[in-house]
């Protein structure tokens, strides 16, 4: 809560979570007691803000965490009325059925609330059809100091406070108007205009939209709903450069699109080198040493015939302007969402850049009118040029509205001389080029320039109006309307702490930039299981992160207290190490990764559980373990053992498994196998330690699977990979298993047979984490499907099995969807190959997540997580697949089914197939 997407750190004093406008109330009345009134109270939503809007150093007010329900919903009226903290791609998801949304759109949609929208006046693409918040809302109930509740639909806000309002409204209006370029993307936060539409009227309720909570807290919002287009056009057009781009702008603009968003050469570079081009018609790419620089035109509506023709009149405009190449255009909605994906990804591909000056937000949302947009262009590059600083752009060229965020070190004493500096600079070019500093996401900090900006009459009313609505200067203070006070300043604001030196093993968790990617809603999405489930950002990467990075700046003052150490293992303890922030974050912020090298840390002067020890006992023995399974599968299932793991904080510990030898089947060690000849048949399945030992049912599936696909599989006895050391924090052991493992990985490599994992948890460990200790020279371990998937692509031919007869639904583990998003594509591509029909299922993590949904203390979020996502798709699915054990694990604890590895349905349609 002490960062958002900006430089800044405040830290507040408290942070409260209302589960009501009645708790708000409550609240409220409370801070207006003595030992609390020095506190101030800053409103928070998602978090996202760019320049420290939600930022404060009293108390901070989570809406998002429990107040994010819909109220009302009138279809007819087409109107909606939310509690704020309601995520926006949530209330858009909700109201899916009904053909009516709510039109204003974010980048952040899958993070930013309703709250923070309103209160930011936010906007994004197709802004120039469908207007920002302030266009789309109708009204609104907020609560002042002590609990005062005003409400737009009633009318006892009381003569003195609204006569007040008025007056405040009338004097700073002539001032403010004379300032105001007329821009469709127009100013709010304090917007008098519209909160005065006649002498004799006055809308208050429009004035805390786009305030950034610096007037009280918006407790319920009523929103327009639009009806939503059912057919959408995306073309591409392709310039030789970017200035060519924007100065065709105001041109392109006469074919009437939804909206025409830009990326600048850097970043298409960028998106290049991360092969997010790849798919894209050469002539819209051009070649690798001169990429040709793409605008995005995106038509909507209803009517295809229409939506075609203004999509010509768009290409034939473009073929007579300068620099015009090529175009491309598409009304598939795979394709253009995947098209679109592109353009989202701009953000992360500048969050991804290495080196100590990293892209950032300050200067990133001037809007001037998009016929000066191109010669805005040039003087704000020439700027950074001046300076040596690099710098991407990417944004909405129909409304004159583009994101540039300069490269700074902002640890540097120069750059950040630099950042004041520039931002002085850019202020002054908008305004000169007729534009708006902040055009899209609010003020927050850089509110300091808002005075120079409206003029000393308008800012004066501006103070009435803060005054009527807030006299004891208690929301969001030192923000935007000061009353006395000495605002918070871009130059002189505290940042977020030094990072230590690369070696560091926590250094990472400071490339934290507080994006908010993890805070994701969606109980289908793989990102961050632990924050879904508890709500608190606490149990996010993103705070995660924060714990990790106050704690080692205190360190590094000498000043860390043990209580803190506690906290962070506290913060950690939840993770379920799905990897998800590794792949999803921008900045790949590996929590896992960070939590493993803590624990090590932590555990150098404190006992380890004895369930911690166990686990990693159970992965280093297991491997003897499966060669006297007949001896240890008895005393497995005895109730002694029970009793004894659960004594040690172990529930349902998995039972030993039936060994290779009742399915026909042996293995050889890696030593045995690198020294026979194989034929080109011949693949090697690479077990890991605890699917050997407890599920060789999915391990016979696979070799049987491959088998009858006309492969040789040979098993490979299993070798602990260091797994469960490396989520313990038993760094030690991790590397020696490690480096065991790899060498007899290597030693298989020297057959050039392909090594195929059989748990795609295993698979993805050596992948990613192994590199992360020297161990990067390896052979590729193949997941089996991704094997199968390529060999489908090579052009190996797959006979079909038992067509028509079966259908199952496969469920991903959540570190596969995590680490390798192509793993749906290539499970729905082998089975069509071999005509059986599959459904992927889009679920997020099971809640069991190797050892964590086995330990006492997690039991409850273990179960909540499946029920979450899981468990409504397999009690309707035909057929259950999975393909982690620990999915297997968590569907038979959870649900009366069983879940099979994938492979097995693949093998029993062939062995069923009278052919
Ligand atoms: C990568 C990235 C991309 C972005 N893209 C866009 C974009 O396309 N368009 C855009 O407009 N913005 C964009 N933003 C900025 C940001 O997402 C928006 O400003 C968003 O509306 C903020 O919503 P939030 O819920 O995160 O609010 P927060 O950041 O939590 O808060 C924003 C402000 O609203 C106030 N507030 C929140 N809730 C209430 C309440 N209930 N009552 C009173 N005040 C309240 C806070 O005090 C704060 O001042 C982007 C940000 C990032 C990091």
């Amino acid at each position: 809560m002490a960062t958002d997407n900006s430089v800044y750190r405040l830290l507040p004093a408290g942070v409260v979570a209302p589960r009501s406008a009645e708790d708000v109330a409550i609240l409220l009345k409370v801070l207006e007691e003595g030992p609390f009134r020095h506190l101030s109270i800053t409103a928070r939503g998602g978090g996202t803000g760019t320049n420290g809007q939600s930022l404060n150093t009293g108390i901070i007010v989570d809406f998002r965490r429990y107040m994010n329900r819909i109220v009302k919903f009138d279809f007819a009226g087409q109107w909606v009325e939310v509690e704020p903290g309601i995520v926006l791609d949530d209330l858009n998801e909700r109201l899916a059925g009904t053909g009516l949304f709510f039109a204003p759109n974010t980048s952040t949609a899958n993070r930013c609330t309703i709250g923070g929208m309103v209160s930011t006046d936010a906007s994004g693409k197709g802004s120039r059809v469908y207007g920002k918040t302030s266009d789309n809302v109708l009204g609104l109930e907020m609560m002042l100091g002590g609990g005062r509740r005003l409400d737009s639909d009633r009318t006892d806000a009381g003569r003195s406070f609204l006569d007040a309002v008025a007056a405040a409204c009338d004097e700073g209006l002539p001032g403010l108007l004379e300032r105001l370029p007329r821009l469709s993307r127009r100013f709010t936060g304090y917007d008098v205009e519209r909160a005065r539409p006649s002498h004799d009227r006055i809308e208050w309720w429009r004035l805390p939209i786009g305030a950034e909570g610096t007037l009280g807290l918006v407790t319920r919002v009523r929103l327009k709903l639009l009806r939503k287009p059912s057919r959408h056009r995306l073309l591409l057009l392709a310039f030789d450069r970017f200035s060519d781009v924007l100065s065709a702008t105001s041109a392109l603009l006469r074919a009437d699109p939804t909206a025409i968003e830009v990326i600048d050469d850097w970043v298409q570079q960028r998106a290049a080198k991360a092969g997010l081009l790849d798919d894209l018609p050469k002539q819209i790419r051009g070649d690798t040493d001169h990429h040709r620089v793409i605008a995005f035109v995106e038509f909507s509506g209803d009517d295809d015939v229409g939506l075609g023709a203004k999509d010509d009149a768009c290409r034939g405009i473009a073929a007579g302007l300068q620099g015009y190449k090529a175009s491309y255009s598409t009304t598939d909605p795979g394709q253009i969402a995947q098209l679109w994906s592109i353009r989202s990804a701009c953000v992360g591909l500048l969050g991804a850049v290495e080196g100590s000056r990293k892209p950032i937000s300050f200067v990133e949302d001037c809007v001037v009118p998009p016929e000066n947009l191109a010669a805005f262009v040039a003087d704000f590059t020439a700027l950074l040029a001046s300076h040596g600083v690099p710098f991407g752009i990417y944004g909405h060229a129909d409304v004159g509205c583009l994101h540039t965020r300069p490269a700074l070190d902002i640890h540097s004493e120069r750059d950040r001389a630099l950042y004041k500096e520039i931002s002085d600079a850019v202020f002054q070019l908008a305004t000169r080029h007729g534009g708006i500093f902040w055009g899209e996401h609010g003020k927050g900090i850089r509110g300091e320039y808002l005075e120079a900006f409206v003029g000393e009459d308008a800012y004066r009313a501006f103070r009435r109006i803060k005054a009527a609505f807030d006299p004891h200067n208690r929301f969001n203070p030192a923000k935007l309307v000061t009353l006395g006070e000495t605002h918070l300043t871009v130059g002189g604001t505290t940042m977020r702490p030094a990072p230590p030196a690369a070696a560091d093993a926590f250094s990472r968790a400071y490339a934290c930039n507080g994006n908010a990617v993890c805070l994701n809603y969606d109980a289908k999405a793989a990102m961050c299981p632990s924050f879904k489930i508890s709500g608190d950002v606490k149990h996010s990467p993103k705070g995660r992160a924060e714990a990790i990075t106050s704690w080692h700046s205190a360190l590094g003052r000498g000043d860390a207290t043990p209580a803190m150490e506690e906290a962070v293992r506290d913060a950690l303890d939840g993770c379920l190490g799905c990897k998800a922030c590794a792949s999803g974050c921008p900045t790949h912020i590996d929590i896992p990764e960070l939590k493993s090298a803590f624990l090590s840390r932590y555990h150098s002067t404190r006992p380890r559980p004895l369930a911690d020890r166990m686990t990693m006992f159970l992965e280093a023995a297991a491997p003897a373990l499966a060669r006297y399974r007949s001896l240890v599968r008895p005393l497995s299932n005895s109730s002694l053992l029970r009793v004894a793991s659960l004594k040690s904080g172990i529930v349902a510990p998995p039972k030993v498994s039936a060994g290779l030898s009742s399915f026909g089947l042996g293995a050889l060690s890696s030593g045995d196998a690198s020294r026979r000849r194989w034929n080109d048949k011949t693949v090697f399945l690479v077990q890991d330690a605890f699917t050997a030992l407890f599920d060789v049912p999915a391990v016979a599936a696979t070799a049987r699977g491959l088998e009858l696909m006309g492969y040789e599989p040979v098993v490979i006895e299993a070798l602990a990979g260091g797994k469960a050391a490396h989520v313990k924090g038993d760094r030690p052991r991790f590397m020696a298993q490690a480096k065991r493992l790899a060498a007899e990985l290597r030693r298989l490599e020297a057959t050039g047979r392909p090594l195929i994992g059989t748990d795609p948890s295993q698979v993805h460990f050596i992948r990613h984490d192994y590199p992360r200790i020297g161990l990067d020279d390896l052979p590729k371990i193949w997941s089996v499907e991704e094997f199968l998937a390529s060999q489908l692509r090579g052009g190996r031919p797959f006979r079909n099995a038992a067509a028509g007869g079966t259908s199952a639904t496969i469920f991903l583990h959540c570190t596969e969807q995590a680490m390798r998003p192509g793993t749906r594509a290539d499970w729905e591509a082998v089975f069509a190959a071999i005509d059986i029909k599959v459904t992927v299922a889009q679920t997020g993590c099971c809640g069991m997540a190797g050892t964590f949904g086995h330990e006492r203390r997690h039991q409850e979020w273990s179960k909540s997580l499946f029920s979450l996502s899981w468990a409504s798709r397999v009690a309707s699915a035909s057929k259950v697949c999975a393909t982690g054990f620990s999915c297997r694990c968590q569907v038979e604890r959870c649900s009366p089914r069983t879940a099979i590895h994938p492979m097995r349905l693949l093998a029993d349609a062939f062995e069923n197939d009278p052919d």
